[in-house]
C-alpha cells in the first residue's frame, strides 16, 4: 500500500490535528472519513497553511478522497519536485533533504 511520505510517517496519524482531536487515530485516519470536517480545528491550521506556505489541507483532504491516495501523491510529487535530483522540496522552507537544494521565489 502506498503510503504518504509527507507529514504522515507510516503507520502514525497526522501530527497537526491528532494533538486536538479524539478522533483521529481511533476512529479514523483521515480528517475527510469525519462528518465534521472542516472542524475548527482544521480551518485554523488550514488558513496558517494557506497565508505562509500556500498549500490547503482541507484542498488537499478533498483531492485525496476523491482521487485517492496514488493520484493524490502523484500530483503532490510532481507539485513539489526538486529540479536538482527529482526528489521533493519541503513545504515549509523549500529545500530538498535528499540534496540539499533551496527554492528561492
Ligand atoms: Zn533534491
Amino acid at each position: 500500500m502506498t503510503h504518504c511520505s509527507g507529514c504522515i510517517v507510516r503507520n502514525k496519524n497526522c501530527a497537526f490535528i491528532k494533538r486536538d482531536c479524539k478522533k483521529i487515530g481511533k476512529q479514523f485516519r483521515f480528517c475527510f472519513e469525519c462528518a465534521d470536517m472542516p472542524c475548527s480545528n482544521l480551518e485554523r491550521i488550514d488558513k496558517r497553511y494557506r497565508e505562509r506556505y500556500g498549500m490547503s489541507m482541507v484542498e488537499n483532504l478533498k483531492a485525496l478522497k476523491e482521487k485517492g491516495m496514488e493520484e493524490f501523491l502523484r500530483v503532490q510529487r510532481e507539485k513539489y519536485r526538486c529540479p536538482e535530483c527529482g526528489d521533493v522540496v519541503s513545504v515549509h522552507d523549500g529545500k530538498c533533504y535528499a540534496c540539499g537544494y533551496v527554492k528561492r521565489e
